[in-house]
C-alpha cells in the first residue's frame, strides 16, 4: 500500500477510495441464533439491523463498521450521543440453509440495497439522516445445530457512469493556514462533542474569508450557499491511508444528484487523541460531470461493495466467513442443544413451553421397564425435575427389557441405579430417587409402612404429576387416591403381555359449601364434579381394566407350550406404552384446561395445536387397533370416590393403614369388591425367555443408528434377537443424548457405529454385534471422479450385507438413503422392515416380497430377464417403501431449513414407531408363509394365535389413529419394479452409479417421467409423507 508519502501534489487521476471492512463481534451472532431459535423459525425474510460507524482515531489504526449485541434492537436515543459509533442502517438475509445463502443473486441483492440509497438521496432523506449514505447488507446462514455462522457483508457503493476524477489530494496541514487550521480543530471538536451533531459523519465546512470556520449540517445547505466562503464537504474517513475512505463515493453521488456540484474540495476527517488529525487527514479536489437517466424512479444503479472482493472481481463464488460459536459459554450450550429440538418444533407446529416444562416436577412411580421409559422421554420433552420411586433391585433379566439399566447395575436396588444413568444423558436434570416399597391394600404389613405412607403423601404433595408405572395393580391404589385428594394430574401407563392402557386420571372433586376453612364442610360436601363443576374423570380403578389383559399370544409367539403364571409384556410394547404415556402428559400439560380438560375421542375435530386429549387409550398389538374411552369417576370407586376421599380426609392415615391391613375394609366401606382385581393384576415379567429358535438364529442388518435404530436394536434383542450388524455413517452429538436411547455424554462426537456396541454389549453379553461406520450411496447425490471408487465400494459393501443378513431395518432419516437396501432387498428377496417418521405422525412397514421368474428349465439368463409380475408363490407382490411415490428420491437435505433437517418428530414418536417396526418383524418371521404372507388389515379377525400381520401401519399422535394399509408394488416403482430389477440383474453396479449421478435417469426408466408429465404431481417432502391430508386420501 501506498504510504503517506506522497504528500505532493498528484496529477489528475481515477478517484480511488479505501475499502471499510465489518468487524462482527461474537455477542451480535450469539444473539441472532437465539432470535432465529425462539422467534424467527422459517422465516427468513429481511431484518433491519443497526451497524456502528467509527472514524479514524489513530494514526496507523483504521475505523470500521461494527456489529455488537445493540445491533439487533433498534438504535437507542443515546446511541446517538457517541462519536465513534454513529449508527447506520443495515439490513440482514439470514437464510435457513447453506445452499439456500449460496444460491443468493449477490449482484441483485447489492444493486437493490443501492437502490434504497439513491432513491433516499433523490427525496432528500439524506438531508435528514446522512447516516443513510452508509446503509449496509449482512447475509448469512447460522447453522444452529453446529454452532457454525457463515457470512458476507457489503458496503454499496453507487457507480457513477463517468468518471469521478481526483484532481489533487493533500495532507490537511499543507492546505489550510495556520489560523485556519486552529479554527477548523476547535470547530470539529465542538461538533464532535455536541450530542447532537457527533453521530453525523457527513457534515458541511464552511470558511469565510477571515479564516473563521463554521461546520454546518447537510440539512443546512442553503445557509452555506453564495458567500463567496470556502466550502469543504467533510466527512468521517475510517481509512488511515492514503486514499480517502469509501464513504466518499456515495456521498459525491448525493452532492452530485442532489446538489447539482460538478466540482468539490473535500476533506478527510480523522482523528488522534480525540482531535483533529491534521497530518493524516486529507483535503482534496475531485470532479464528476453529472449522471444521464438516474432520475427515473425505477433506476436500478450499478453497484459495487461486497467486503474482500475488489470491483470487476465478477461473478464467482462468495467467500464466506465462518465463525464457530463453539466457545461460547459451553455450560449453557449442551442444555440448549439437548432442547433445540423442543424449540425446533415451534418453527412449524406448535410453541413448546419449556418454561413449564422445566419448571414442573414429576413423580414417577416404578423405575422398571416403564419407568425407564418414561423418565428418558420425559426428558426429551424438557422435565427437569423428577423424583423416582422404586423399592426393587436390577436383575439380570430386566437389562434387557429396561433400557436405561446395564450388566454393572445387576443386584444395585433400582432408585439407586437410574441416577446416573439418566445424569449420564441429560446432565441439567435434577432427579431425586427414593428406595420404598409403595404401600398397597392387602400386603403383609412391614414396619417401616406407616412411615412410607408419610412419605409419599410429602411427594404426592410436592410433586405437580404423577406416573404410576409400577408392575401391581394394588401398588397404584394410595398414589391414586392421594393424587385426587390432591387434585394433581396423574398418569397410569399399564401393560398386559400384548395390550396396553394409558390414562390420565380425572381431577379431585369439588366441595359444595363455600365456607373452605370450614374444614368439617370440606369433608362432608364433597361434590360429584370437579372444581369447574364438570364431571369427574375416573381412574384407573374406576372401570374394569384388567380384561384387557389376556396371556395366550405370547405362549404361542415364543413357541412355549406353558409359562409361570407371571403376565409377560410383549417387548415392543413398552416403548409403545411410554411413548403416549408421556405424550398424553405433554398434552395435558399445553391444555389450557390441564387436568380439568374433559376427554377428547379419537376422530374428533380439535383446535388445539397439539392434537386430542383423550381420557383413556387402549391398544393391542395382534389386533393392531388403537381406541381412546372416556369413562367418569364411579360413586363406588375404591380409589377416587367421594365415599372413600371424605374417609381418608376424616380418618388420614387411620383410613390407609386400615384398607392396607384388611382386605375387605374398601370393599366394605363402598360396597363393591373392586380390589378383587388384585387377583389377577398385571404383573411385569420377572424373566422373558428367548429360547424362539426363529429369532435367536435371525440375521439381523439395522440401517442406522440414531433415533430409530437405538430403539429398535434394543427391542429386537429383548425379542430374542442375538445377530445384529449396525450401519450408520454419523456420530453422537448431544443434542441426541435424550433422544437416542443408547448413547451417553460419554459417547460425544464417537461414530453411532462405534459407539452402539458397547451398549448393546452391556444389555446382553451374548449378543453378537457388529458396527460399520458408512455412508449408504444415495441417488440424486452425485460423486465426483475421485469419490466414485468409495461410494462403489460402499454399494459392493451393503451388496455383501443384504445378502448375508435374513432381514434389513430401514431406520436413516432420509428417504434417499433407502433406495437402495430396497431394491437389494427386493432383489434378494429378503425382508425388509421401515420404520418412519413425521412430525406427529409414523409408519412401519413390511416391503413385499421380490418377484419370481417366468422361465422354465435352468436358463439363468432367462430367469433374469423373465421377471413375473408376482411373488415365487404366485401371490401379487406387496410394495415397498417407494411404491406409492412418483417421483425419484433426490438431494432432499441441502435445501431443508433446519427443523426439517433435524427431522423434528414429538418426542416419544420415535419410541411407537419403533416398538411397532420391531414388532411386525417378529410377527412376520412367526407367520407360516413369511415375507409371502398377504397384508392384514384391522379388524379382521386372525385364525394365527400371533394376531393380524399387516403390511403398513400408519400412526397419528394428534389424531390417535392407527391405520393398517395394504399397497401392492407398483409397475413403475423406482426401486422394486421389475424394471428396476430387470435393469440392477443385468448391469449391476453400473446401473447404480447411474442412478446416482443422473436425477432424473430412474424417472425415466420407470416411466414415472411420462406419469409426472400427464398429470399434475407436486413434489411430497419425505417428513410430510405420513400427514394427515394423506390418511384422508387412502
Ligand atoms: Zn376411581
Ligand atoms: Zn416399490
Amino acid at each position: 500500500r501506498r504510504e503517506m508519502a506522497a504528500k505532493a501534489e498528484v496529477r489528475p487521476r481515477p478517484l480511488e477510495l479505501d475499502p471499510i471492512a465489518s468487524r462482527v463481534e461474537l455477542a451480535f451472532w450469539e444473539d441472532l441464533r437465539r432470535l432465529k431459535l425462539d422467534v424467527l423459525g422459517t422465516d427468513d425474510s429481511p431484518i433491519p439491523i443497526t451497524g456502528y460507524y467509527t472514524p479514524c482515531t489513530h494514526p496507523k489504526m483504521s475505523g470500521l463498521l461494527r456489529l455488537g449485541r445493540e445491533s439487533l434492537v433498534p438504535p437507542s436515543a443515546s446511541s446517538f450521543g457517541s462519536r465513534n459509533s454513529c449508527p447506520v442502517p443495515g439490513t440482514l438475509i439470514n437464510m435457513n440453509n447453506m445452499r439456500g445463502l449460496q444460491n443468493l443473486d449477490v449482484e441483485y441483492l447489492l444493486r437493490e440495497e443501492a437502490k434504497k440509497i439513491l432513491h433516499d438521496i433523490m427525496y432528500g432523506k439524506i438531508e435528514e439522516d446522512p447516516s443513510l449514505l452508509l446503509r449496509f447488507l449482512v447475509i448469512s446462514f447460522a447453522d444452529l445445530k453446529n454452532w457454525k455462522i457463515y457470512y458476507s457483508v457489503a458496503f454499496p457503493s453507487l457507480v457513477f457512469k463517468s468518471e469521478m476524477t481526483l484532481l489533487s489530494l493533500h495532507s490537511a496541514s499543507l492546505v489550510l493556514s495556520q489560523e485556519e487550521a486552529k479554527s477548523l480543530s476547535k470547530s470539529l471538536k465542538e461538533w464532535r462533542s455536541s450530542n447532537e451533531t457527533a453521530a453525523l459523519p457527513f457534515f458541511f465546512v464552511d470558511i469565510s474569508l477571515d479564516s473563521s470556520i463554521a461546520i454546518r449540517q447537510l440539512k443546512d445547505w442553503k445557509d452555506c450557499q453564495d458567500n463567496g466562503q470556502k466550502l469543504l464537504f467533510g466527512f468521517y474517513d475510517h481509512g488511515c491511508h492514503q486514499d480517502p475512505g469509501w464513504a466518499l463515493r456515495n456521498y459525491i453521488v448525493f452532492l452530485s444528484l442532489r446538489l447539482k456540484i460538478e466540482k468539490i474540495q473535500f476533506l478527510c476527517y480523522r482523528e488522534k487523541r480525540s482531535e483533529l488529525d491534521l497530518e493524516k487527514s486529507l483535503i482534496g479536489e475531485a470532479s464528476f460531470p453529472p449522471p444521464h437517466g438516474w432520475d427515473y424512479s425505477d433506476y436500478v444503479p450499478e453497484a459495487i461493495g461486497w467486503e474482500g472482493e475488489k470491483p470487476g472481481d465478477g461473478r464467482k463464488e462468495k467467500k464466506l466467513k465462518e465463525i464457530n460459536l463453539e466457545s461460547m459459554s459451553p455450560e449453557r450450550r449442551d442444555e440448549e442443544q439437548q432442547l433445540m429440538h423442543l424449540k425446533l418444533m415451534g418453527w412449524r407446529h406448535f410453541p413448546v413451553d419449556l418454561k413449564n416444562l422445566s419448571g414442573i416436577r414429576c413423580l414417577l412411580l416404578g423405575a422398571g421397564t416403564l419407568g425407564c421409559e418414561v423418565s428418558r422421554l420425559l426428558m426429551t420433552w424438557g422435565v427437569r425435575k423428577l423424583t423416582v420411586v422404586d423399592g426393587g433391585h436390577v436383575s439380570m433379566p430386566d437389562v434387557l427389557k429396561q433400557s436405561l439399566y446395564v450388566d454393572d447395575d445387576c443386584g444395585v436396588p433400582r432408585a439407586t441405579a437410574i441416577v446416573p444413568h439418566l445424569k449420564e444423558r441429560c446432565p441439567a436434570v435434577d432427579v431425586e430417587a427414593i428406595q420404598m416399597e409403595i404401600p398397597a391394600p392387602g400386603n403383609p404389613v412391614s414396619p417401616s409402612v406407616l412411615d412410607d405412607c408419610e412419605r409419599l403423601q410429602t411427594l404426592v404433595a410436592s410433586s405437580d404429576v404423577v406416573f404410576l408405572l409400577t408392575d401391581t395393580w394394588e401398588s397404584r391404589w394410595f398414589p391414586t387416591l392421594l393424587c385426587a385428594n390432591e387434585n394433581k394430574m396423574a398418569i397410569t401407563a399399564a401393560l398386559g403381555h400384548d395390550s396396553y392402557l394409558v390414562m390420565r386420571h380425572g381431577a379431585g372433586p369439588g366441595t359444595r359449601s363455600g365456607n373452605m376453612d370450614d374444614v368439617i364442610a370440606q369433608i362432608q360436601n364433597l361434590s360429584t364434579e370437579d372444581a369447574l363443576g364438570r364431571q369427574r374423570l375416573g381412574c384407573c380403578f374406576c372401570n374394569d381394566t384388567a380384561s384387557l389383559f389376556n396371556i395366550s399370544y405370547l405362549l404361542d409367539l415364543i413357541g412355549l407350550q406353558s409359562i409361570s403364571d407371571e403376565t409377560v409384556a410383549l417387548p415392543g410394547l413398552t416403548s409403545i406404552v411410554s411413548g403416549k404415556a408421556v405424550e398424553l402428559f405433554a398434552r395435558m400439560l399445553h391444555h389450557p384446561e390441564g387436568i380439568h380438560a374433559p376427554g377428547d375421542m379419537a376422530g374428533m375435530d380439535t383446535e388445539h395445536q397439539l392434537g386430542l386429549l383423550p381420557h383413556q387409550m387402549r391398544g393391542s398389538l395382534p389386533r393392531c387397533d388403537l381406541s381412546t374411552v372416556i369413562s367418569n369417576s364411579s360413586n363406588d370407586c375404591t380409589a377416587c370416590s367421594n365415599i372413600v376421599l371424605s374417609e381418608y380426609r376424616r380418618e388420614g392415615l387411620n383410613f390407609v393403614m386400615q384398607a392396607i391391613n384388611q382386605p375387605t375394609y374398601l370393599k366394605d366401606l363402598t360396597g363393591i369388591s373392586n380390589l378383587i382385581k388384585s387377583d389377577t393384576c398385571l404383573k411385569l415379567p420377572a424373566s422373558f425367555p428367548v429360547n424362539s429358535g426363529k429369532l435367536s438364529s435371525a440375521r439381523c442388518l439395522l440401517l442406522g443408528a440414531g433415533t430409530l435404530g437405538c430403539d429398535v436394536a434394543r427391542i429386537l434383542m429383548d425379542y430374542g434377537v442375538r445377530t445384529l450388524t449396525i450401519v450408520d455413517s454419523g456420530c453422537v452429538v448431544v443434542s441426541n443424548l435424550a433422544r437416542q436411547s443408547l448413547y451417553t455424554t460419554k459417547d460425544r462426537k464417537t461414530p453411532k457405529a462405534t459407539a452402539i456396541l458397547e451398549h448393546l454389549k452391556e444389555r446382553c453379553s451374548s449378543v453378537e454385534v457388529e458396527g460399520i461406520q458408512m455412508e449408504i450411496p444415495m441417488p440424486g447425490h452425485p460423486v465426483s471422479s475421485k469419490e466414485a471408487a468409495g461410494v462403489l465400494k460402499a454399494c459392493e459393501r451393503l451388496q455383501e450385507l443384504v445378502a448375508t443378513h435374513d432381514a434389513v431395518f430401514l431406520l436413516t432419516d432420509t428417504r434417499e438413503s433407502r433406495w437402495l437396501p430396497t431394491l437389494l432387498c427386493a432383489n434378494e428377496n429378503k425382508i425388509a422392515i421401515t420404520a418412519a417418521l413425521g412430525y406427529d405422525s409414523y409408519l412401519a412397514m413390511r416391503h413385499g416380497a421380490g418377484p419370481g421368474t417366468n422361465s422354465e428349465g435352468s436358463d439363468m439368463v432367462a430367469a433374469m430377464n423373465k421377471l413375473s409380475a408376482e411373488d415365487v408363490l404366485g401371490r401379487q407382490r406387496l410394495g415397498c417403501y417407494f411404491c406409492n411415490d412418483v417421483i425419484a428420491p433426490v438431494d432432499s437435505v441441502s435445501n431443508r431449513t433446519l427443523d426439517q433437517q433435524c427431522t423434528v418428530t414429538r418426542p416419544g414418536l420415535a419410541s411407537i414407531a419403533s416398538g411397532h417396526a420391531a414388532d411386525l418383524f417378529t410377527r412376520l418371521l412367526n407367520h407360516p408363509d413369511g415375507i409371502h404372507a398377504p397384508g392384514d388389515i384391522a379388524g379382521k379377525s386372525s385364525e394365527r394365535p400371533s394376531g393380524l400381520l399387516p403390511h403398513q401401519m400408519r400412526g397419528s399422535l394428534s389424531q390417535y389413529s392407527l391405520l393398517t394399509l395394504v399397497g401392492y408394488s407398483s409397475s413403475s416403482c423406482i426401486a422394486c419394479s421389475n424394471a428396476v430389477l430387470r435393469e440392477y440383474r443385468s448391469r449391476g453396479l453400473d446401473f447404480v452409479m447411474q442412478v446416482i449421478n443422473e436425477p432424473t435417469y430412474l424417472e425415466d426408466l420407470t416411466g414415472l417421467t411420462e406419469l409426472m408429465k400427464s398429470a399434475d404431481y407436486s413434489r411430497v417432502e419425505w417428513v410430510d409423507e405420513v400427514d394427515d391430508e394423506e390418511f384422508a386420501d387412502m
